[in-house]
């Protein structure tokens, strides 16, 4: 056994006055004895019991362990000597609450790396040495007082220390119960060295064999000093006796210097989990406040990835499906989808704007680069006639718009005009742009294309495709507008029309324009008059044209306004066939060697009026506007970047810019939803902080209750690293409890927002928790109640242990 001996030890406290606790004390100890040290209170006992458990450090002097020296002990050699060597019992048992009597007394193996059943056998043993083997899972609070103190004796006991120190073990104790403990303690001290402080002078008088008065700091006497050489005969034979085990234990106390006492992580976050398993209130709280923040960021987030996912499908499934078009002439260029060179729009010549001063500037709007001319030149034609060969896999058609004006007559009650264009040369396509609708479209894309996103509807129903061949579009209530039957010549209430009633139904002719249009004397060409459609109607000039099917929007598809508008859609053969007749009609011939209109005789303001009407005549067959109709998303990006490619390195005036609306459309969405996220982020990034703040503040307070818990802890040889790593541990469970918590609540309001978004603007799960950012929000709330703790963990390490016990 090492033997342990204070030389001169001098103790003094420096808080307010000084107080010096110990001014010298020198004493040896046997490996094996029972010392009582008794004294007035005050008179430095806890001290000197501290300093020798290596609790408290001493200021002068030094403290031999088996002849080495401790003044070069650093803090992980203290730690290891408490766990190893040493085994404390206090006056106030100094127990973990919310651990049983089993984990109680085994947390000091826990300490030194044993394994787990190792562990509880011989935690196991030692209660049973001290009488308590029936108690193992009851708890401190069930227990008397006795039995507490018992415990503590097998936790002290059970790492199988060569010292055990006692301060006032009996003293929150009856005689009866008193007895009992100093029966284990003499019991002990027959293999182990006992030093125990007292006030009670007969129990110590009865059970120990050496008495130490200790009065202001100094040893007053001792009863059987070691010096003494009555004791001289002893120390040999006991020394002659343990001499090998002394030797064995010299190589252990090197061992003792690097030893190291370390509590692993599960330990650590075992202890955390109980401890916060008897508060499930607090913990529960706590991990509330700190989920506020991941419920905000979960539901951003899960909104924003909802809202992002339903634009890009809703681009990718409908948007796709309008052409990127390419039309003759000015073009207003948009700074999203012109070519780049083209992006410097905006007023002023580079000067700034606000100017000061008397400065009157002029700008040349067709200088500027926000308007454009595409001139269509075969060359581009060409290009373009190669597409559908260059991507069969991006382009599913390509249709040319005409400029071609017909002369359509529908009759119903009456014989009407029915009027097919609002302006003359516009080639756009049906949906957009229109400020009242004609009724009157060419149906775009291939037959497979537009029965894609269209259900032909009612008996017979058949997709045109000669000529003659019109469909009515419904819309998604099987509705058509009153406005439209009254064009058509038909009774606008009439209630009970049928789908059937429409298909096979010939209602409209068209009309050449040579039968249209006749020639008057002075060389103008008049257009027929209203009394003439009658007998236009029955003549057999013209083609007449039949429904043959009515076509409603797929319910499963996602756009609102679709491909074809609503009204009648006829064929890429009928604008063919009309644009072939009007070409060799005489009013086209006419209006091409005429500067004037051949129908009003008024000159052509500007030269393009003239094109446009060269185009509506038929005189000029080239087409005036391209749609090209993407077959997705990925297939309009490779269309633009063909297009694209036509204008690499040409001057800016050869370049053909087109036109994407549903880029412009998709983007502008794109632009809200992100501010919507952007300060819906703030938010919840507010939420974040305060409620990790919380958590930090929680922590801290968690720290100043289990102060006690410190103490224990570092009696036992805990490590500062240990009592940082028990608290992190806990503040990371708290952290998981609160993300999981959070995601838990975000997931059940994500339905609830669901349920209510449905009811609203019908769109089907548009809030949506990704599971990856699911586990990296739980994984951050562990991040961040990490840092909060840290400080308050921190705290908790700097913690005086001798301080710690103190409180209560
Ligand atoms: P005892 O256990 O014999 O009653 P202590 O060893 O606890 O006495 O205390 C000895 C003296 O040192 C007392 O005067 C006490 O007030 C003082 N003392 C003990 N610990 C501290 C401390 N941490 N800070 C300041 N003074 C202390
Ligand atoms: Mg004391």
């Amino acid at each position: 056994m090492s033997k342990l001996r204070l030389t001169d030890i001098k103790k003094s406290y420096h808080s307010g006055e000084v107080v010096h606790a110990l001014k010298g004390v020198s004493l040896e100890f046997r490996a094996s004895e029972f010392v009582s040290i008794l004294g007035p209170s005050g008179c430095g006992k806890t001290t000197l019991l501290n300093i020798i458990g290596g609790l408290d450090r001493y200021d002068e002097g030094d403290l031999t362990l088996g002849g080495k020296s401790t003044k070069h002990f650093k803090d992980k050699d203290w730690d290891a000597y408490r766990n190893r060597s040493i085994g404390f019992v206090f006056q106030n048992y100094n127990l973990i609450g919310h651990q049983t009597i089993l984990q109680n007394v085994e947390i000091a193996m826990t300490l030194s790396g044993i394994s787990v059943s190792e562990r509880r056998a011989k935690a196991k043993q030692a209660l049973e040495s001290v009488g308590l083997g029936d108690k193992l899972n009851k708890r401190p609070n069930q227990l008397s007082g006795g039995q507490m103190q018992r415990v503590a004796i097998a936790r002290a006991i059970v790492t199988d220390p060569d010292i055990i120190l006692a301060d006032e073990p009996t003293g929150a104790l009856d005689s009866h119960t008193s007895v009992q403990v100093m029966d284990i303690l003499r019991e002990i001290s027959k293999t182990k060295l006992v030093i125990m402080v007292t006030h009670n002078g007969d129990l110590a008088e009865e059970y120990s064999s050496r008495i130490i008065h200790l009065r202001d700091g100094e040893v007053q006497s001792d009863s059987r000093p070691i010096m003494s050489d009555t004791d001289h005969g002893e120390r040999t034979r006991e020394a002659a006796a343990t001499s090998s085990e002394t030797a064995a234990k010299d190589t252990d106390g090197g061992k003792l210097n690097v030893g190291k006492t370390s509590m692993s992580l599960t330990t650590a976050t075992s202890l955390s989990f109980r401890n916060l398993l008897t508060k499930k209130g607090r913990t529960l709280i706590t991990a509330f406040a700190g989920s506020i923040g991941i419920i905000g960021v979960a539901l951003v987030l899960a909104l924003s990835n909802g809202l992002s996912n339903y634009i890009t499908t809703l681009q990718a499934e409908t948007l796709a499906g309008f052409p990127v078009t390419i039309s003759k002439g000015v073009q207003q260029v948009q700074a999203p989808t012109g070519p780049p060179d083209e992006l410097t729009g905006g007023g002023g010549s580079g000067e700034g704007e606000y100017p000061s001063g008397d400065v009157l500037r002029v700008a040349d709007d067709n200088a500027d680069a926000e308007q454009h001319t595409n001139t269509l030149t075969p060359e581009y034609f060409d290009y373009i006639a190669k597409i559908q060969d260059e991507l069969p896999e991006a382009v599913n058609a390509v249709s040319y718009g005409s400029g071609v004006e017909m002369n359509v007559l529908a009759k119903g009650d009456d014989v009407l005009k029915f009027e097919t264009s609002q302006s003359a040369a516009s080639g756009a396509p049906g949906g957009f742009g229109a400020s009242a609708p004609t009724y009157w479209s060419e149906l775009s894309g291939d037959e497979d294309y537009v029965l894609s996103m269209y259900d032909l509807i009612g008996e017979g129903s058949r997709y045109p495709s000669a000529a003659n061949e019109v469909a009515v579009v419904v819309n998604s209530y099987n509705e058509v507008d009153k406005a439209f039957l009254e064009k058509l010549g038909l009774n606008g209430d009439n209630a009970d029309l049928k789908l059937t009633d429409l298909i096979g139904k010939p209602l409209l002719k068209v009309i050449p324009n040579d039968a249209y249009y006749t020639k008057d004397a002075s060389g103008l060409f008049a257009p027929a008059s209203a009394s003439a459609y009658e007998a236009l109607y029955d003549g057999d000039e013209g083609t007449e044209l039949t429904v043959t099917g009515i076509l409603r929007l797929k319910p499963d598809s996602s756009s609102s306004s679709g491909l074809l508008s609503e009204g009648l859609v006829y064929t890429p053969a009928l604008t063919e066939a009309v644009t072939d007749s009007a070409s060799g009609s005489a009013i086209a011939a006419a209006q091409q060697d005429s500067d004037r209109d051949v129908v009003s005789g008024a000159p052509f303001a500007e030269e393009t009026m003239k094109d446009a009407r060269l185009q509506a005549l038929g005189a000029d067959t080239e087409p005036t506007s391209i749609s090209i109709y993407p077959k997705d998303f990925d297939g309009k990006e490779k269309v633009k970047a063909y297009l694209d490619a036509y204008n690499d390195g040409k001057s800016s005036e050869d370049q053909i810019v087109y036109t994407d609306l549903s880029e412009m459309i998709g983007s502008v969405v794109q632009t809200m939803l992100d501010t919507v996220s952007y300060v819906l982020t703030g938010f919840a990034g507010i939420s974040l902080v305060v409620s990790t703040i919380m958590i930090g503040i929680i922590t801290y307070v968690s720290v100043l209750e289990r102060t006690k818990e410190i103490g224990i802890l570092r009696s036992i040889g805990a490590r500062k690293k240990d009592i940082s790593r028990l608290f992190n541990a806990e503040t990371l469970i708290v952290g998981f409890t609160a993300g999981a918590l959070g995601i838990g609540i975000a997931y059940a309001l994500t339905l609830v927002i669901n349920q209510v978004l449905n009811g609203i603007i019908d769109i089907q799960n548009l809030a949506q928790l990704s599971p990856v950012n699911a586990i990296v929000l739980v994984l951050g709330s562990m991040l961040l109640t990490l840092i909060a703790g840290l400080i308050p963990a921190k705290a908790a390490t700097k913690k005086d242990p001798v301080i710690a016990l103190r409180s209560e």
